[in-house]
């Protein structure tokens, strides 16, 4: 099996909305890659596309089958917007 190059807690990783993937720097230039529909499925490997090196992605679970990504979540209520 392959060494894990190391571990990088999720909070790390860079989240793409368009493509649904969290991304960390990878040392050879290219980016460590994960979807989040691998996490949602317990997947802990991200991988670099350019080069043979993995991280292992420390996360917990349990947030991701909840279907909620922790990412800014909505704070802000709007009320009263017409007001004259
Ligand atoms: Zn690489």
């Amino acid at each position: 099996m392959s060494v894990f190059h190391d571990q990088v807690e999720i909070e790390d990783f860079e989240f793409d909305e368009e493509t649904q993937c969290f991304y960390f720097p990878c040392p050879c230039g290219d980016r460590f890659t994960i979807s989040k529909e691998d996490l949602e499925n317990g997947e802990e490997v991200a991988t670099c596309p350019s080069c043979s090196l993995i991280v292992k992605v420390i996360y917990d679970q349990e947030l991701f089958l909840s279907g909620e990504v922790v990412e800014a979540p909505p704070t802000e209520v709007k009320v009263a917007l017409a007001q004259s």
